[in-house]
């Protein structure tokens, strides 16, 4: 089925399940899922540079499995999927996966987040499959910048990624994250890179998330300070209005019209009071929040032949838990002890 098609699809009513909402009135309708904690890169905010082993093939949630969940949460108004890892494309056959969540009724998005390193071979099964939306990771041009961030080589591959999905007929957005001391220089280059594209690309402010605990506030940009960098570059950006309440971002737009930038400030303007995402771990364990500490078994619950109902139970169980922000600023804030790899980002 097409993704097209699949946008026309709507529920039966009789199967439709209360939706996840949590104790401050937010509806959870996105679902972020890590397919893998696997990464052919070692970004130094995510990951740390050498890891003793990833998740071994019998702890993955299978994708039987994930396309079970996602059918249950969509009977509950979750209409967004994103795929995301450690890198997605680390997974074998994923496009098998998407075809299997392709045709739930309900849902309007098959995303990913991918370094974008092994995009190129993939796009066109990728497309094929249904995936309609790729946010792609790319923090600097400078190859020299790039080994810094991720320990490995691969600027060339990640750039041979975004030509593939630029050609292609998926929605393409570029991320970048940046880290004070290292690519605070490679903003004004990477927002020309996107407009020569027509692309969106979103700088997202670094998180207390790097699996070697590095992070220190000194090392944040904050997106203001971005912005006001970017405009001496660019001249006056001008808001975009949200058409999503729930999304991450604050875009802006040029004069020209071509490509914008946007800024995602989960430490300097946390955006909690609008949060309405669920993140389903590769190992198969539910979180209402990156930096929650808890989190709900939902691979077990499969594996032993829970009740459609039971898994819903679950996830309502895992969103009523839902605190109110993420507290990174209070004075005792805990960097949660998974990593960003780990949780999915
Ligand atoms: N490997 C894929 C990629 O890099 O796009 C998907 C997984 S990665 C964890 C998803 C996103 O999380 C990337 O855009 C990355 O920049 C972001 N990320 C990783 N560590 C982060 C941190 N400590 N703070 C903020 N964002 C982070
Ligand atoms: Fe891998 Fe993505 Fe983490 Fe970088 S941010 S190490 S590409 S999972």
């Amino acid at each position: 089925m097409t993704p097209a098609a699949q946008l026309n699809q709507t529920q039966n009513q009789s199967d439709l399940l209360p939706p996840l909402v949590d104790s401050f009135d937010r509806v959870h309708e996105s679902l972020r899922i890590s397919v893998t904690d696997a990464c052919n890169i070692r970004c130094r905010y995510c990951m740390p540079e050498t890891v003793l082993g990833f998740l071994p093939q019998n702890r993955l949630l299978k994708y039987e499995s994930i396309a079970r969940i996602v059918s249950v949460f969509a009977r509950a108004g979750v209409h967004k999927i994103r795929l995301t890892g450690g890198e997605p494309l680390m997974r074998p056959n994923l496009e098998k996966l998407i075809e299997q969540l392709n045709v739930i009724p309900g849902l309007r998005q098959i995303a990913m987040t991918t370094n974008a390193m092994l995009l190129a071979d993939k796009i066109t099964s990728l497309e094929k499959a249904g995936l309609t939306h790729v946010n792609i990771s790319l923090d600097t041009l400078r190859e020299s910048a790039f080994k810094e961030i991720s320990r490995r080589d691969g600027l060339d591959q990640v750039l041979s990624g975004i030509d593939a999905a630029v050609s292609s007929s998926l929605k393409v957005r570029l991320n970048a994250l940046v880290l004070r001391e290292i690519n605070l220089q490679d903003c004004v280059p990477l927002v020309e890179f996107a407009r020569q594209r027509n692309l969106f690309i979103r700088f997202i402010e670094f998180m207390p998330l790097d699996a070697d605990r590095q992070w220190s506030q000194d090392q944040v940009v904050d997106g203001n300070e971005l912005r006001l960098h970017l405009e001496t570059h660019f001249g006056p950006l001008t808001p975009i209005d949200r058409f999503d309440p729930a999304q991450p971002a604050t875009d802006f737009g040029f004069a020209d019209g071509r490509g914008g930038v946007g800024f995602i400030d989960p430490v300097s303007q946390p955006f909690c009071k609008s949060c309405n995402r669920i993140r389903l771990t590769a190992d198969g364990k539910l979180r209402n929040c990156l930096f929650g500490r808890e989190e709900w078994d939902l691979k077990g619950a499969c594996e032993t032949g829970a009740s459609d109902q039971v898994i819903y139970d679950i996830a309502a169980s895992c969103i009523k838990s839902k605190y109110a922000s993420h507290g990174i600023s209070s004075s005792d804030f805990k960097q949660p002890e998974r990593a960003m790899y780990q949780i999915g980002g």
